[in-house]
């Protein structure tokens, strides 16, 4: 058999089918704090968070028992049949799926440790509590995986914790994940650390990382984060930014209105000059989640007129885009549902 017989014969056998499904359940991994779960999603009626593997504390990972459990739920899919933890997901889409065992997908969520204390973050319950727990190493399985070829480019890799740049294994798993082509890393950081193969990534067109700053001024900076770190953030903001490749946008700055803390224009407009001044090009707004879901149905005018304020500026300021975060886009979308 020549060499193209062989590779039709390979194309053949892995003829994709059309179905409902997930990128996930297909190629998805989501390494959390005490198991490795599916994905992060868990807003949607059936919950989400499948829990491939229970009790997880960075064993070595049988990844053809893996793969085998989650080719298991993709045949229940090609019959037609959604997952119970999957009814009403917003990702579940019909498409043709390939057949393959990989990776390409993967969440990061195994650590609570940080080096900032902001007001609105689940960690607030017990800043000292989550900051001693310890969390396990993931990068040597990322490595066996990465051997194995399972390993691919094409989809996403996020950072949640905890703040990722802390971590030890942040560096070295970074790298790696550049190396093997990875190439839609977003990192959810603090900005108090920098981190040299962030630096990189965004230099190589690979990675994003957003900074939640939340304030203009180191007061109101105070207040939210409880760290006095204002400065040393904005430094490192800047320095992510001199690493893009003509202006990308790949260093990000947000801003989580917190009612009755940053809530004004005047905070607003000062946190858009320093961004500016650091060279940001892509903005993330975003409102306090815990507020937010006591205060959905009567958000005052003042909130609504912050929310378009930044919209409108981010286009004056030709921002390559100002992106809103689940609860600003919610807030957006329902605009004019409750009065306003
Ligand atoms: S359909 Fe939703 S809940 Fe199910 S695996 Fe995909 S993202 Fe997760
Ligand atoms: S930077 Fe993130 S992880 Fe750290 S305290 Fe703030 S919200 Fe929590």
């Amino acid at each position: 058999m020549n060499f193209a017989s062989i590779k039709n014969l390979f194309n053949s056998n892995k003829e994709k089918q059309k179905y409902l499904s997930c990128e996930y359940i297909q190629h998805g991994f989501n390494a959390d704090y005490a198991d490795i779960k599916m994905c992060c999603m868990n807003t949607h009626e059936g919950g989400g968070r499948q829990v491939l593997i229970p009790d997880y504390y960075g064993e070595n990972i049988d990844w053809d028992k893996f793969f085998k459990e989650k080719r298991e739920m993709r045949e229940l899919n090609k019959k037609g049949i959604t997952l119970e933890r999957c009814k009403g997901c917003f990702f579940l889409k019909e498409k043709e799926w390939d057949d393959e065992d990989y990776i390409d997908f993967m969440v990061f969520n195994h650590w609570t440790r940080c080096n900032c204390k902001c007001n609105y973050c689940f960690t607030a319950e017990n800043f000292e509590e989550f900051a001693k727990r310890p969390n396990y190493s993931i990068f040597p399985q990322i490595k066996e995986l990465a051997r194995r070829k399972q390993l691919r480019p094409g989809g996403e890799v996020g950072f949640g914790g905890g703040e990722p740049a802390i971590l030890d294994e942040f560096e070295p798993m970074v790298n790696l994940l550049i190396d093997y082509g990875m190439d839609n890393i977003r990192v959810h950081s603090s900005g108090i650390k920098f981190s040299p193969a962030m630096a990189r990534g965004i230099s190589e067109g690979k990675l994003n990382v957003v900074v939640s700053v939340d304030a203009g001024t180191p007061e109101t900076y105070l207040k939210i984060k409880n760290v006095p770190t204002f400065d040393k953030v904005w430094d490192n903001i800047r320095k992510y930014a001199q690493a893009q490749c003509e202006n990308n946008g790949l260093a990000r700055t947000k801003y989580i209105i917190m009612p009755g803390v940053n809530d004004t224009i005047q905070e607003l407009e000062k946190w858009f000059q320093l961004t500016v001044n650091a060279g940001v090009h892509w903005i993330v707004l975003d409102i306090e989640g815990g507020w937010y879901l006591w205060n959905k149905n009567k958000v005052p005018d003042n909130i609504y007129d912050l929310l378009d304020y930044g919209i409108n500026r981010a286009k004056e300021l030709n921002m390559i885009r100002c992106e809103l975060y689940d609860r600003a886009n919610d807030m957006n979308i329902h605009r004019g549902e409750f009065g306003h």
